[in-house]
């Protein structure tokens, strides 16, 4: 994962050093692809362990599409078991 030093981070929560907070060099396509993508996130440089926060996560409009079609799909079930 190609990412950029951000600033420091919150204390790795398996060794307890602080970890190193990253994020993306710039937001690209591949990112926009998923259904959501992290702002930020920590590393620890002692363990590897990678930590992410979901208040940094950012939901794609894929996702939309996806809840919406979800929604579409219940209430298609709805009305099929109403029948
Ligand atoms: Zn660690």
């Amino acid at each position: 994962m190609k990412s950029v030093y951000a600033g420091k981070g919150l204390p790795c929560p398996k060794c307890n050093k602080q970890m190193h907070t990253k994020r993306h060099p710039q937001i690209t396509q591949k990112e926009l692809n998923k259904l959501y993508y992290y702002s930020q996130w920590d590393v620890c440089n002692d363990c590897r362990h990678l930590q992410h926060y979901e208040e940094y996560k950012v939901y794609n409009k894929n996702m939309q599409i996806y809840i919406n079609s979800k929604e579409q799909e219940n209430n298609l079930l709805d009305l099929m078991r109403n029948f």
